[in-house]
């Protein structure tokens, strides 16, 4: 076989593993492009590392802390002592601390 030709289809093989590996990173931190391309230079190897890294650090960044009235039911990513919203109409309600996840 023509040497020239094993190798043509030994690198469409490799772009075509990257291609359908770089599929896993669509929902996760790095994207679908970026793992794309780290497999594609720095093998999949690492690629699934990074993939691996990314998906860690998508959990914590999802989680922000907020503060919820429950009167209202506004939450506020800063934190006050009553409720803005409620204090205007002269209600004192205090803000109570939850964990939200980002979508
Ligand atoms: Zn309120």
């Amino acid at each position: 076989m023509d040497k020239t030709y094993l190798l043509a289809i030994i690198i469409f093989f490799y772009i075509l593993v990257c291609y359908l590996f770089s599929f896993a990173g669509r929902k996760r931190e790095i994207g679908k492009r970026r793992l794309f391309w780290v497999s594609l230079f720095l093998t999949p190897v690492i690629g699934f590392a990074i993939f691996l890294g990314s998906q860690e650090l998508k959990m914590n960044s999802y989680i922000e802390k907020k503060y919820k009235c429950e009167r209202c039911g506004y939450v506020f990513s800063d934190y006050h002592e009553n409720c803005p919203f409620c204090e205007k109409e002269g209600i004192k309600h205090e803000l109570k601390p939850v964990n939200q996840f980002m979508t």
